[in-house]
């Protein structure tokens, strides 16, 4: 069998698919042709494709030193739901469009690929206990996770509510969605976190965070 496809082969394959000014046309057979996809697609148009990049760029912390982490840990800091001496919980204060949204961070400089074999071992429960405490909220249906890690080097794994009974924001395009939507309130983002920061504690010890005991 041949090696892995290379960038370059497979960027060529979706330039040979461009149609006028670098633009591929909109799937209308797959997601934005769907009943979740939040846009009309008549008004619909793909931007011109960008060329490939020289390199990859440095991401936010990619040198342990430059990285949050390398500072003492602080269970008081603003935005923490939890913590404990491995692990933390933040969420945005200022309110996603979403019931919940939270991330999970090792207090151990890593990311996803580089994950020590410790840290990996508690991160599967972690996900479980922040997952069932999420789905049992009475305003969410489903709970997403989502890894970019194209801004921060160190991880980072999103747990998003996706709101109960609002079908139109089933699956990948929530995000979509989310980003119009009127931001949650301040004491609601605590309200609804503080079961997961609960659930949290109960399982893997630790601290509530300053969002959740006020
Ligand atoms: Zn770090």
């Amino acid at each position: 069998m041949d090696s892995p496809e290379s960038i370059d082969d497979y960027y060529a394959r979706i330039e040979a698919a461009l149609g006028p000014e670098r633009r591929l046309p909109v799937a209308i057979e797959e997601m934005p042709g769907w009943d979740i996809f939040p846009f009309e697609v008549d008004s619909l148009r793909i931007k011109p494709l960008a060329p490939l990049a020289d390199t990859e760029p440095a991401r936010r912390g990619e040198d342990a030193v430059d990285c949050w982490c390398d500072r003492p840990h602080d269970p008081d800091a603003a935005g923490l739901v939890w913590s404990n001496d491995r692990w933390k919980v933040s969420t945005d204060v200022d309110g996603s469009g979403l019931p919940i949204m939270l991330w999970l961070s090792p207090l151990t400089h890593c990311d996803l690929p580089t994950m020590p074999t410790d840290v990996a071992a508690e991160f599967g429960p972690l996900v479980a206990t922040i997952s069932a405490a999420i789905e049992d909220l009475p305003s969410v249906g489903r709970v997403q996770l989502a890894k970019y890690g194209d801004g921060g080097a160190h991880l980072h794994l999103f747990f998003m509510g996706r709101p109960l009974r609002m079908l139109q924001l089933r699956g990948s395009p929530m995000l979509d969605w989310e980003e119009n939507l009127p931001r949650v309130p301040a004491d609601v983002v605590a309200r609804n976190a503080r079961p997961v920061a609960e659930a949290l504690t109960a399982v893997h010890g630790g601290h509530l965070g300053p969002v959740v005991r006020a």
